[in-house]
């Protein structure tokens, strides 16, 4: 049976609570035991699939097509084990299920409570599974006192009583601020986060205390009496330069050893973690350098375009390079030329997307890459914009556009309305739900022999990870081939179009998935790799 850690957050959000998550995974991993990342968020959304990028950050989506918490993506980064739609879980999906079966009649005769139904939705939902591995680490959203998180609270603290004695630690994850004019540092608010969940019955084993500086011994013996726990059970939790340090930085202060200390597990082997040492040296000395445009739509939010900011990483690392990346708001030359905006980019990107604004910016973004020979990578919105460019300026098809947009003249990007999932034909009618009815999850495609991209995987069949309502319509491919556009992936039924190239292109490919969310720090993506090998090669060229 696994051993469980619990994962809470106080004080402020946006600790780093997933990055603390996984690389405590990370940590048991290297000690060489088994792990599952679980996240539980509070809020009433069945999924985050509806919410819009700026609220909650980009929606990660796993192989068996659940739309989840980016969380989802930092425990696949750091530890290299898929999520699935059994890893993250709401209040709102909780209150679906426990509604339907109320209306099915399956508690007759009961009054439906949060203390015991939803509850223990939560638990079993935690305990799914837990036989496979040796660790399962749940991390819970939000910050202790939220009134939306507190079943979860009591779902963990009622687990803390049910499993056997020592199978279940909880971390708290709080911050010291410094005060400047005071010139101190400042544990109050950690007391009170303590005190808040003490008193809603859950003592914590260990504390991480984020700091913008060390912590010095007194406050950390302070922070051990107010809040109960044992002195070297307060870790510090500085910053670092990337987030790859954070394994190895959590190390040093002790963590690993008091998690399994916490578990009264003695005589563990100390960590391998030369992985980790040699992902955080090729981050911190890089041979060279690109710059890579990314004509998006929500850059103003970091969080937006997580995976794909790691994915650029990952390709660096594989190459050995720094990538810059330059945030542009397409709508800004919309109506400009974009070259000021653009020139001097070692490569291109237009990343995935919903709705109109800015689309006609990126159609810009995609010519100016295609006409000056700049690398261009284009995902899913990134795709059907590099099409739609195409049919307007190759093919001659000047009406081109999407359905998505409006009732173009020639509908070059279609709803998708039917599709073959595992063997059976999926179908969605126009207008109906749009919550969790895109095509989602991995599917396979297969590559044209001879094409780039079949030299880039090293294979002919592929799996990735897809997202998406429209789709490139196949009744305009001739015309798009005539012109030049290549298109070397398909579906396995040769009905949907995955893949589009310019073979006489430094580096053209624009894919209907998402690339980026199996890329990973020891095992970058090859189109990653492959498009920043170009756009390196680019950089030699200017
Ligand atoms: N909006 C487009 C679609 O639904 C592209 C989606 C995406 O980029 N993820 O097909």
């Amino acid at each position: 049976m696994a051993r469980y850690v619990f994962i809470t957050g106080g004080v402020v959000s946006s600790l780093g609570k997933g990055i603390a998550s996984a690389a405590l995974g990370a940590l048991l991993q290297a000690r060489g035991y088994s792990v599952r990342l679980r996240k539980l968020d509070p809020y009433l959304n069945v999924d985050p699939g509806t919410m819009s990028p700026f609220q909650h950050g980009e929606v990660f989506v796993t192989d068996d097509g659940a739309e989840t918490d980016l969380d989802l993506g930092h425990y696949e980064r750091f530890t290299g084990v898929s999520a699935s739609q059994d890893d993250n879980i709401t209040s709102g999906r909780i209150y679906q299920t426990i509604l339907a079966k109320e209306r099915r009649g399956d508690y007759l005769g009961a009054t439906v409570q949060v203390i015991p139904h939803v509850t223990d939705a939560i638990k079993e939902f935690i305990m799914t599974g837990g036989d496979e591995v040796d660790f399962v680490l749940c991390e819970i959203g939000g910050t202790v006192g939220d009134i939306e998180a507190l079943p979860f609270f009591e779902a963990i603290r009622q687990l803390g009583n049910e499993l056997p004695r020592g199978q279940a630690v909880y971390i708290h994850l709080t911050l010291i601020p410094f005060i400047p004019s005071a010139g101190e540092l400042k544990t109050k608010p950690t007391q009170h986060s303590v005190k808040e969940l003490r008193s809603i019955g859950i003592q914590p084993d260990i504390l991480m205390v984020r700091c913008d500086r060390e912590v010095p011994e007194e406050e950390r013996a302070k922070i051990a009496l107010f809040c109960n726990v044992r002195k070297s059970a307060v870790i510090q939790a500085l910053d670092v330069k990337s987030i790859y340090d954070v394994p190895i930085a959590y190390h040093q202060q002790g963590l690993d050893d008091e998690v399994l200390a916490a578990f009264s597990i003695t005589g563990a082997p100390p960590p391998d973690l030369s992985r980790w040492q040699w992902v955080s040296k090729r981050i911190a000395q890089p041979e060279g350098e690109v710059t890579i445009a990314i004509a998006g739509k929500y850059t103003g939010l970091q969080d937006a375009y997580k995976s794909l900011d790691e994915a650029l990483v990952h390709g660096g690392i594989a190459n050995n390079c720094r990538v810059n990346v330059r945030w542009l708001e397409a709508e800004l030359f919309e109506n400009h030329d974009p070259a000021p905006y653009l020139e001097g980019a070692d490569g291109i990107l237009v990343p995935g997307g919903f709705g109109e604004r800015g689309t006609e910016g990126k159609i810009k973004a995609v010519e100016f890459a295609r006409t000056r020979g700049v690398p261009y990578l284009g995902i899913c919105l990134g795709m059907q914009t590099a099409v739609i460019e195409a049919a307007r300026n190759l093919a001659g098809i000047t009406g081109a556009g999407s359905t998505e947009f409006g009732t173009p003249a020639e509908p070059v990007i279609g709803q998708l309305t039917e599709w073959m999932k595992d063997g059976e034909l999926e179908q969605r009618g126009i207008g109906g739900d749009l919550g969790g009815t895109m095509r989602l999850g991995a599917y396979e495609a297969v590559l044209a022999p001879g094409s780039r991209v079949a030299e880039i995987y090293g294979t002919h069949i592929i799996s990735e990870r897809h997202r998406h309502r429209y789709e490139v319509n196949m009744s305009y491919r001739e015309r798009l081939e005539a012109a030049g556009l290549v298109f070397s992936g398909l579906s396995p039924d040769g009905l949907l179009p995955e893949i589009v190239e310019y073979p006489d292109h430094p580096w053209f490919i624009a894919v209907q998935f998402h690339p980026e969310l199996k890329s990973r720090p020891f095992d970058p993506h090859p189109l990653f790799a492959s498009y920043i090998e170009a756009a390196l090669k680019q950089s030699r060229l200017v």
